[in-house]
């Protein structure tokens, strides 16, 4: 049973740039085997998005990715996992963001160093096509 206990620890992020206010949106960044995860609230991820020209995640009304709730954060997806999810903003609900955040950075601690720049995008491909099947797995298990 959800209690404001869990609420709490699933949404105590603060902005990762302003420190000011909540994180609603997370940024996943992978350059050359170096992950680096940025959370942001609304404001500061409307004014980098529209630095880098990204389309603004507008949470009114958006689903979740991977059990249909209503979502409460958003995510870019990077060129790979555009192929893989067929959107370019990945909408998540708490519960399955913190899911995904969680075996995500379970399995990228498994990539292998010293492979090729190809070799590590093709295990990245793999580990966030297997991370994104857990999840809905998950959800599905939890709305049972
Ligand atoms: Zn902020
Ligand atoms: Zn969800």
């Amino acid at each position: 049973m959800p209690n404001d206990a869990d609420n709490n620890s699933e949404v105590g992020n603060l902005c990762g740039i302003c420190r000011a206010a909540p994180a609603t949106c997370h940024l996943c960044e992978i350059r050359s085997g170096e992950k680096t995860v940025l959370d942001l609230c609304d404001k500061c991820m409307t004014e980098r998005g529209n630095l880098l020209n990204w389309p603004v995640p507008d949470l009114r009304g958006a689903r979740c990715f991977y059990c249909g709730a209503a979502a409460t954060g958003a995510g870019m997806n990077q060129a790979w996992e555009r192929d893989l999810r067929g959107q370019q903003i990945h909408y998540t609900c708490s519960r399955c963001l913190k899911n995904q955040h969680d075996l995500t950075l379970d399995a990228f601690s498994l990539i292998t160093d010293g492979g090729s720049a190809e070799e590590q995008m093709r295990q990245i491909a793999t580990i966030i096509r297997e991370v994104d099947e857990q999840v809905r797995a998950m959800a599905r298990r939890n709305d049972n």
